[in-house]
This record gives C-alpha cells, sequence and structure tokens, in this order.
C-alpha cells in the first residue's frame, strides 16, 4: 500500500492507493494559504497523515509518494508553490519522513502536473502510449512528459513546465519573468479576463459577486455568445501551437488534457484539434491523438502513488 499527498494551493489531499492503482481513503483538508509561517502551513499535511494512519490498512504502508504545486526541487526534497507564499524552499520530503507514523519511510515528491502525468500513464487517458505530453488547464497551465515509456521528471522535477513557454513574442508580461506565455492566454483566468476585456459580461449568475471564470465563459460560448466563442478559440490555438512545438521537438504519439477548463470539453478541444492542423504539419507529428484526461481530481493522488512506485 502506498500512502498518497497532493499538495494544492486550495486543498490538501491524502489517500492510500494499492499497487494496482486503486485509490481505496480520501481525505481533504483547505490549505492554509494565507498563514504566514511554514510550520502552520504544514499542520494541515500533519492532519491528512495523522487521518490516513487511523485506517487500519496503514499497517501495510511502506512508501508515500507526494505531489506539489510548483516549482519543486526533487533533488533537495523542497517545494516554492506560487500559492503557498510561506514555504519558499520548505523540505517537505524531509518534514513528512519526520512525521510520527511516517517513521523515516521513503518519501517521493514531485510536481503536481508531472503526477497528473504520471496518472493518466498509469491508469487513464495516457496509459499504453510510449509518448505522451499531459496539461493541467486549470488557474494556470501545467504540464508534463511521457518519453520512451516513462515519466521523464527532469533533473529538479520541473521538466515539461509547458504554461511557461512563450507562445507570443510580445505578448504580456507574466509573474515568471518573462511575456507571451501560453498560461496567460489559454488559463482560466486568462480566458475570463481576454473576455471581459473584449467586452464579454457573465450572464445570469453574474450577480452573485463571484468572479466571472472560464466556467461562464462556457456557459455564455454554448449559448453562442461570439466573444466567448473567441475567447476559447484563441486558448485553444495556444494550446496547440505549445503541444505542436512539443511534439517536433520529442516526437508525441498523444495529447492528454484536463483541469477545471475542460469541463468545457468539446468547446475547448473541437478548435484545439482544428488548430493543430495548422501547426503539427511535419509528417511525424501529424498522428498525434488529442484525449481529454479519465481521472479527475484523483489524478493527484493517484500519480503520487505512482512516482513512489517509480
Ligand atoms: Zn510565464
Amino acid at each position: 500500500m502506498i500512502a498518497a499527498i497532493d499538495v494544492g494551493g486550495t486543498k490538501i489531499a491524502g489517500g492510500l492507493v494499492a499497487p494496482d492503482g486503486t485509490l481505496h481513503h480520501r481525505v481533504e483538508h483547505p490549505t492554509r494559504a494565507r498563514a504566514t509561517d511554514p510550520a502552520e502551513v504544514f499542520l494541515t499535511v500533519a492532519e491528512v497523515v495523522a487521518e490516513l494512519a487511523a485506517d487500519p490498512r496503514w499497517a501495510r504502508v511502506d512508501r508515500l509518494g507526494v505531489g506539489s504545486a510548483g516549482p519543486v526541487d526533487i533533488v533537495k526534497g523542497t517545494v516554492s508553490p506560487v500559492n503557498i507564499s510561506a514555504w519558499r524552499g520548505f523540505p517537505l520530503a524531509a518534514e513528512i519522513r519526520a512525521l510520527p507514523q511516517v517513521a523515516g519511510a521513503p518519501v517521493a515528491l514531485g510536481g503536481d502536473a508531472v503526477a497528473m502525468t504520471a496518472a493518466e500513464h498509469w491508469r487513464g487517458a495516457a496509459r499504453g502510449y510510449a509518448n505522451a505530453l499531459c496539461l493541467v488547464v486549470s488557474t494556470g497551465v501545467g504540464a508534463g512528459l511521457v518519453l520512451d515509456g516513462r515519466v521523464y521528471s527532469g533533473p529538479t522535477g520541473n521538466a515539461g513546465h509547458l504554461g511557461h513557454i512563450t507562445v507570443d513574442l510580445d505578448g504580456e508580461p507574466c509573474p515568471c519573468g518573462s511575456r507571451g506565455c501560453l498560461e496567460r492566454v489559454a488559463s482560466g483566468t486568462a480566458i475570463a479576463a481576454w473576455a471581459l476585456d473584449q467586452g464579454w459580461r457573465p450572464g445570469g449568475d453574474g450577480a452573485t459577486g463571484l468572479a466571472p471564470n472560464a466556467a461562464s465563459v462556457a456557459e455564455s460560448a454554448r449559448a453562442g455568445d461570439p466573444i466567448a466563442l473567441a475567447a476559447f478559440d484563441r486558448a485553444a490555438r495556444a494550446l496547440a501551437a505549445g503541444i505542436a512545438a512539443t511534439a517536433t521537438l520529442v516526437e508525441l504519439d498523444v495529447a492528454v488534457l484536463g483541469g477545471g477548463v475542460l469541463r468545457a470539453g468539446e468547446l475547448l478541444l473541437a478548435p484545439l484539434r482544428r488548430h493543430l492542423g495548422s501547426y503539427a504539419t511535419l509528417p511525424f507529428t501529424r498522428h498525434l491523438a488529442v484525449r481529454a484526461a479519465e481521472l479527475g481530481t484523483d489524478a493527484g493522488l493517484i500519480g503520487a502513488a505512482a512516482l513512489a512506485l517509480d
């Protein structure tokens, strides 16, 4: 049995995963993302581990896998999640290993997008493919790579970080320091911001006071709103350019897309496949399949377990 932990800016989840990839037990707590003391943020991880350890199956746990919002450094075992400001170079792997219930058992650490990639390759939409790019399109854009049948995480665990490749040479500055990053065009946040800038206004639940998001743009797009449709087309085009560049670079068999924005389904995938035809043009890139992720919110935990087994 593998204990899996998924650390995000909104929630910290834990689960017990069998060697066949079945998730048996899941617990979840909100992240104390606004805490200024690193130890206070870690308290939630300790609570999640304590709840998992109360399950009788914990006795069979011999290793842990941890997926975390990045950047991560898998050599040092540290994490610096953009949305958890108290953690900068936080020694997450060592802190977990030191918990009394863990008692020094091995802890494998990886980035959340790499974990999602490992999960989709093990049990989901990338299963059976030797060369895959898996993307998480939500408030940001994350991605990971499978090359020659194995998850490729790079020297520090950040390989495949497609959200921060430039798709627009003179585009908006990005908090990463570059400009025109894919994330600035294709994330859920970017889709809603661009639509608002073009004059789109949310209908229906727009009066609830919730910030407009990609889901409300999708609702308008389904009703035929031309700006909302153009916002998804623009995001799809940027994703297609990024996927095509990756396919040209390393020869991909499949691109798998997951994350909250993919709830829009074919609103994003149909234009993405169409634009891919314009960008993935060399013969060795043309057979590339585009698939929706299959594991949903469990991908983080199943992937963390996959990293521990690898
Ligand atoms: Zn960037």
